[in-house]
Formats: C-alpha cells, sequence, structure tokens
C-alpha cells in the first residue's frame, strides 16, 4: 500500500506523524551541526510529540522550551541532550524546578535577571543568558513579529544595562519565522551593529527559530558560512532553535466529508475543524494544501471546505477536485505536524484528533485517542 492509501484507511480525523519525512529533515540538521560545529535545539512550541523525541535525540543536540512543561517534557522523554528554556517571565516556584531539569535559561529583562540572580549563580552547572532585541525583522505580520513598536519581548540596546552581565554567558535573539539564510545575515548584521562588542565576552550566541532550513531552497551554504563566521568572529558556541524546519512536511491531517450542501457553490462539510484542529489556517492565516487538489476552478469540480462548528468563519477554503466528492471521501491535509497538535483546542466540544505515527517502515502506530472525558477534564 502507498501512504495515501494507508492514510485513507484511518479513523477520522487524525494526525499522521511521517517518521521518515522526519528522519529527512533531521539529517539536513544534522548535516548543519557537524558542517560548523552548532548546536541545532527542537522548538518544543511547534512540535511536542514525544513519541519521537528519542528518535529526535539521535540526531540534534537537544531543545528549547517556552517554560516549565515543555521543559518538563523534554526532561521527560529526552533526558541526554540539552534542555534550554526562554520565557517573558518566570514565576518563582517555577524557577526553581527549572533550575534543576535545564542547562540554559534565558531571561527577558534586567529586572528578571536581577531578581532570580542569587539562586542562579548557586548552580553553576546552568548557563544563563538574556534575550535581546535587535529591532530588526523582517516579519510582515505584527503578530509574529518579535520587534514591532514596543514589543515585550527581548531587550533593546537602549535598555541594555552592561554593567549587570556578570553570572551572564550569552546572548539570544529571536525575530525570525519561516525565513531564508538571507534575513539571518541581514539580522546579523543589526545585532552585532548594536550588540557586538558584548559578543565577544560572551561563550554563546543563540539566532532562535524562524529558519527554514528544511525547506527545498533554503541557502544551507549561506547559513554554514555565517554560523563559521560568528564563531570565529567572537569565540562563541552558536546555538539554533528551530520548531517548523524539524517538522515541517512531516505530517498529516485526515479528514471525512461529512456532507454536501450549496449556496451559490458546493460545499463540503469535514468532520475536522479549522479552529480547533488547525487554528493557524485562520489565525495566520494560510492555506493547506490537500492531496490531488488544486486551487478553486483548475479541475472540475470545486467545494468550499466547511467544518462542523458553529463560527461561520470555519472555513479551511476552496479547493478544486478531478472528481466530485463524496459523502465518507477521505481528504488528506499535508504539512500537519507543525503547530497543530500543540495548538489544538475542544471549542464547540470538537472531538480531538487521534494521533498515529506512520513508522518509516510502513507500519502505522495508534499513539493516542482522545474521548469525552478530554473535553470534559479542560473545563
Ligand atoms: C517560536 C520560537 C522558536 C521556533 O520558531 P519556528 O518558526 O517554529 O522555527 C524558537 N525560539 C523562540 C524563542 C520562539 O519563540
Amino acid at each position: 500500500m502507498n501512504k495515501s492509501e494507508i492514510l485513507k484507511g484511518l479513523p477520522t480525523p487524525c494526525y499522521v506523524i511521517d517518521e521518515e519525512a522526519l528522519i529527512h529533515n533531521l539529517k539536513i540538521l544534522r548535516s548543519v551541526e557537524r558542517q560548523t560545529g552548532c548546536h541545532v535545539l527542537l522548538a518544543q512550541k511547534a512540535f511536542s510529540s514525544y513519541c519521537t523525541y528519542p528518535l529526535i535525540s539521535d540526531y540534534i543536540s537537544g531543545t528549547t522550551a517556552s517554560g516549565l512543561y515543555e521543559a518538563r517534557l523534554a526532561y521527560e522523554h529526552m533526558r541526554n541532550r540539552q534542555i534550554h528554556v526562554f520565557s517573558p517571565a518566570y514565576k518563582d516556584e517555577d524557577f526553581d524546578q527549572l533550575l534543576k531539569i535545564c542547562d540554559h535559561i534565558i531571561f527577558n529583562s534586567f529586572s528578571q535577571w536581577r531578581h532570580f540572580r542569587s539562586k542562579a549563580l548557586r548552580c553553576p552547572e546552568v548557563e544563563f543568558g538574556l534575550r535581546i532585541n535587535p529591532e530588526y525583522s523582517e516579519i510582515e505580520t505584527d503578530i509574529y513579529n518579535p520587534c514591532f513598536e514596543n514589543s515585550r519581548l527581548g531587550i533593546t540596546i537602549d535598555n541594555f544595562e552592561e554593567d549587570q552581565l556578570n553570572g551572564i554567558s550569552g546572548l539570544h535573539f529571536h525575530t525570525m519565522c519561516e525565513q531564508g539564510a538571507e534575513t539571518l545575515v541581514r539580522t546579523l548584521h543589526r545585532v552585532e551593529e548594536k550588540f557586538g562588542k558584548y559578543l565577544y565576552n560572551m561563550k554563546w550566541l543563540n539566532f532562535g527559530g524562524g529558519h527554514h532550513i528544511t525547506k527545498p531552497d533554503y541557502n544551507i551554504r549561506l547559513l554554514v558560512d555565517e554560523i563559521r563566521r560568528v564563531k570565529e568572529k567572537y569565540g562563541v558556541e552558536v546555538y539554533i532553535e528551530p520548531g517548523e524546519a524539524v517538522a515541517i512536511n512531516a505530517g498529516f491531517l485526515v479528514s471525512r466529508v461529512l456532507d454536501i450542501t450549496k449556496n451559490g457553490m458546493d460545499i463540503a462539510i469535514m468532520d475536522t475543524s479549522a479552529a480547533c484542529h488547525m487554528p493557524d489556517v485562520l489565525e495566520m492565516p494560510y492555506r493547506p494544501y490537500i492531496f490531488n487538489s488544486e486551487e478553486p476552478g483548475v479541475l472540475p469540480y470545486t467545494y468550499r471546505l466547511g467544518c462542523p462548528t458553529c463560527l461561520a468563519g470555519d472555513v479551511i477554503g476552496d479547493y478544486s477536485f478531478r472528481k466530485p466528492l463524496k459523502i465518507n471521501d477521505a481528504l488528506i491535509f499535508t504539512d500537519m505536524a507543525i503547530y497543530t497538535m500543540v495548538k489544538n483546542n475542544t471549542f464547540n466540544g470538537m472531538p480531538l484528533p487521534s494521533i498515529y505515527l506512520l513508522h518509516s517502515d510502513g507500519n502505522i502506530e495508534l499513539i493516542r485517542k482522545f474521548g469525552y472525558e478530554d473535553f470534559k477534564n479542560r473545563i
């Protein structure tokens, strides 16, 4: 059976993690580590499917977390690898636990650093860093741009307290989203212009995430050259923490047609919801790709794919197909591993899709199935 036949036979809705595609991405990331001596960390916020953490830890240096829960997940399932954490602010009780399980803890302000410094300095095995804001980002959507006006993320050069660096071993910036190495070059230029003089005294620089490294047209050569240049110039270790690039194109969402109706055009009601199961479709927004489909009007049969919630805007988009859709037909949405399982919700009492892992040998494994209790326990 080929992949799409296996997927179409599964109970829907379900996410399917594609191990073969994940390994493809991990090999590229490992080659960047090997060519440069840098460290690649999985940003768990994009993809936290810990059933794959043992596999991921075979290829890259570790993970980064947005807070205690993600750090703990990495500690439990990727134990032999580095765990970094960044949060806009830490709670006292969380910080004590983070000190026990993290290798790097990154602060968002000098006031957080001062608040935790005495505790921090009692843990010489943990390294501490500061997130800087170079006030340069090429992200055009404000909700994804950490450098928009009055952003809370990172310390700007005007607020940088150079007399407070005792105990700080690295700097961190995160200003990119789905971007190429050319954007990184321009960003580093600003980072170095503003913060370069401090970098000579640091042990490491973390380039954040948003590097689209595993996309076919990504300029890996340029990334490798930049990492080598920064390492040599400042004598620092370099970390990058992609989320998307680790699991891009490494998963599917399989859904079935529940009904077909008409209002000015043909409308198919699916058993999956954009709002609940792939919220970035509405938030970014973007149009997910579906196997064997085209833009509306390209193939003979065009449908608006709508969802079973009562939110009027819960619509995936308009797609055309070679044959008319029938009730129970399965459609396969691609690139559904990232920012889906970590973001889904049970709005409208929608069931959560099951999660399967399609192993590289073709075996399909049910990882998790959800039910009524999962809805009820969140309320
Ligand atoms: C979101 C985020 C990442 C990962 O970003 P991707 O776009 O998924 O690569 C890395 N670091 C930080 C601090 C982030 O907020």
